[in-house]
């Protein structure tokens, strides 16, 4: 077409675009924790498969999903056409040798981009209709989408019109009237057959016209992306090899906390370069769809948080900031350390925003580039709690009870094993055989309403023959309320101590009923030297029914709502076994709310929300999750609200209460199991 044109073209793009790279390098490497991600390769390269190439989590929401899907999958076939493009910049009627439109790769090739363009065309009228028509609240509404949705539209058109134009030339070069169409590229065809009734001169023009808008509307996008959303066209594929492959529910340890002290480093994240490449690499990758705040209960009940917005609030900073950051800490104005200057808290990252995650999971669980939430809010958290002491007074009952007396209850830990009595439960200092120790926690040793779990779950163990035994008084919180409050330390002296405690016992299984001693004991005391099988109480309850140690008979006649623990389910998977227990008993009519499973929202309790206020909004999250339960039965006295963790019970019950629906059951599932036990 234009060699001389075409090399500007290239060599201009191409280098402002490098240099925008590399400004959003510099920029990532402004972050100073470190984090390894270069383990576990096979896993990693799955994960780009099914992920990223695979679109696993877009369908989620169906009709963006599928149009992402479908502008992906194009992106990737269109890709080659544009290279090809470039080439007839220089010769034309360049191909790649195979894909020669007389060879039959080229002529499926074709075919296939004839297709994608039309599809992509499909998809981008979907996107501007949840934009422009729908005006979808989960969705940054601004200019920025629009303008690239109708570059994209418009590259699409000008390769029909270019590719329209060639065939109505290659007829006139024949000596003929009309178009040379083909079979395999119809919809190019079309556009052939209707510019054939154009002047010479506007077929030229027309041709060249779109193959000059199609070649530098791609780079013009391509040096778009650095500023915008769209980043995550290219970011993507390294963010979804990079994510976090250790447990769901697990927080990374803080290492050499007693040293940092002394060092008097930074604990947590304070400023922006406390995070690590990897949390930058997240911000770059947003997409900005608002699935994640679509699905956060905070964000759901009217809270100060959304997920969405934390992310992109920091990306913005970051990028307002870019060139300071990248020329390292500015000098402080007089009086002002330079560590304070670039402080998150409370400007960037407001403390209403901070406190009033529930770590449920939800939003990393939805969104589809893995971008992660829990570890970046407790690690600021971790910084206000262990370096400024600025945090929710109410937080502070629960820490100092698990400081001086063990428990976040503030009961005095020798009455640990008081709901235990006249049941005949062996104390692990008495010396007993067992299958199981059987950890209690802090809700089942001192809440009334969770110690009748307890009862029942020790019970239905004795029925089915289980050897197990308690800790009692030995027994500590496990710290999941501290580390989730951001007191790593405290935290870390629990788990070390509580490890210590298990190892010394030499215990190689666990059963608890608490999806939060669950989730500590099994994904985090790994980190400290614990070495045992944890299982949940809904786990093993299964196992023996479906053993047959356990065999359910009495009807219990009631229709069910099963409320799944985060806790449980999101961060451990586990969401049949409670399902499995419910369904073995007689009489019993198990009804699911929308909102289940994965998708199940949270009772408010977790992230240390139990023992604080929850924050403003416009209702409070356990009251609109009840209602999601309530919506699915249908009303008197034959209803219950099953769960299989105790804060969801506290929380859930409370939430009854609140709203004078005391009619309505709320039994965990060791209760209502033992229901139908009793009596055989
Ligand atoms: S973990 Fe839950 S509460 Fe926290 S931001 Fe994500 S969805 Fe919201
Ligand atoms: S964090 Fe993920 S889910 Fe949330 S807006 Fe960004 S891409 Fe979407």
């Amino acid at each position: 077409m234009s060699p001389v044109a075409m090399t500007l073209l290239l060599v201009v793009t191409l280098a402002a675009f490098a240099y925008s790279a590399s400004k959003r390098w510099a920029l990532m490497m402004t972050a100073k924790t470190p984090a390894n991600r270069a383990d576990r390769l096979g896993d990693r390269v799955k994960a780009v498969l099914v992920y990223m190439f695979g679109q696993k989590r877009m369908p989620r929401y169906a009709a963006a999903g599928w149009a992402h899907i479908i502008v992906f999958f194009g992106f990737m076939v269109l890709l080659l056409n544009s290279l090809i493009l470039w080439g007839r910049g220089y010769v034309l009627g360049f191909n790649f040798w195979v894909f020669g439109e007389d060879q039959p790769l080229g002529m499926a090739y074709a075919f296939l981009r004839d297709i994608f363009t039309l599809l992509v065309i499909l998809g981008v009228l979907v996107f501007y209709w949840n934009r422009l028509v729908l005006r979808l609240k989960r969705l940054t509404l601004n200019v920025e989408g629009v303008l690239i949705l109708t570059i994209i539209f418009v590259m699409m058109i000008s390769d029909f019109v270019y590719e329209g134009g060639l065939m109505v030339r290659a007829a006139r070069a024949a000596g003929e009237t009309g178009a040379h169409t083909h079979a395999f590229m119809p919809f190019s065809s079309m556009f052939g057959v209707a510019m054939s009734g154009l002047s010479d001169g506007a077929v030229n023009f027309l041709w060249h016209a779109g193959y000059w808008t199609h070649s530098a509307l791609v780079l013009i996008f391509l040096n778009l992306l650095p500023y915008g959303k769209h980043f995550h066209i290219i970011t993507v594929l390294p963010n979804v090899f990079a994510r976090d492959l250790t447990p769901r529910g697990r927080i990374r340890p803080l290492e050499d906390i007693e040293g940092r002290l002394e060092r008097e480093e930074t604990l947590g994240v304070k400023a922006v370069e406390d995070l690590s490449w990897k949390d930058v690499l997240d911000f770059y990758t947003c997409t900005e769809c608002g699935r994640c705040t679509d699905q956060c209960p905070a964000a759901r009940t009217g809270k100060q948080l959304s997920p969405k917005h934390f992310t992109i609030g920091l990306r913005d900073y970051m990028y307002e900031n870019q060139a300071t950051l990248i020329a390292g800490p500015a000098p402080a104005a007089e009086g002002e350390s330079a560590d304070e200057k670039f402080m998150l808290v409370p400007e960037t990252v407001k403390p209403e925003v901070l406190w009033a995650c529930t770590t449920c999971g939800a939003c990393e669980e939805e969104c589809p580039v893995f971008i992660s939430y829990i570890d970046k809010i407790i690690g600021v958290r971790q910084n206000l709690v262990m370096e400024q002491g600025t945090f929710p007074e109410q937080l502070q009952t629960m820490l100092q009870g698990i400081e001086t007396v063990g428990n976040p209850y503030s009961y005095p830990n020798d009455q640990r094993a008081d709901w235990a009595e006249g049941l005949d439960v062996p104390l692990m200092s008495d010396g007993p055989e067992i299958d199981y120790l059987y950890w209690v926690g802090c809700a089942a040793s001192f809440d009334d309403r969770s110690r009748k779990v307890a009862k029942a779950l020790a019970k239905l163990l004795k029925m089915a023959g289980v050897k197990f035994a308690i800790l009692g008084p030995e027994e500590t919180c496990n710290g999941d309320p501290a580390r989730r409050a951001g007191n790593e330390y405290l935290f870390q002296m629990l788990a070390t101590q509580n490890v210590e405690l298990l190892n010394g016992y030499n215990i190689k299984r666990i059963v608890t009923a608490c999806p939060h001693c669950y989730n500590t004991l099994k994904n985090e005391y790994p980190d400290f030297g614990g070495k045992f099988e944890v299982v949940h109480h809904s786990e093993l309850l299964a196992q023996l029914i479906r053993d047959g140690k356990l065999k359910p008979k009495k009807s219990v006649s009631a229709t069910l709502a099963f409320h799944d623990a985060c806790y449980l389910g999101r961060h451990n998977d586990v969401y049949d076994a409670p399902r499995e227990i419910l369904r073995a008993i007689p009489g019993v009519q198990l009804r699911e709310p929308e909102a289940a499973r994965d998708r199940g929202m949270c009772c408010g309790a977790g992230g240390a929300q139990m023992w604080k206020e929850e924050e403003a909004g416009d209702s409070r999250i356990n009251h609109a999750r009840m209602q999601q339960l309530l919506d699915v039965l249908p009303g008197g006295n034959s209803c219950t609200i099953a769960t299989a963790c105790p804060f969801c019970k506290t929380m859930l019950s409370d939430a009854l209460a609140d709203k004078d629906h005391e009619e309505v059951g709320q039994l965990d599932i060791a209760e209502l199991l033992l229901k139908s036990m009793e009596g055989e």
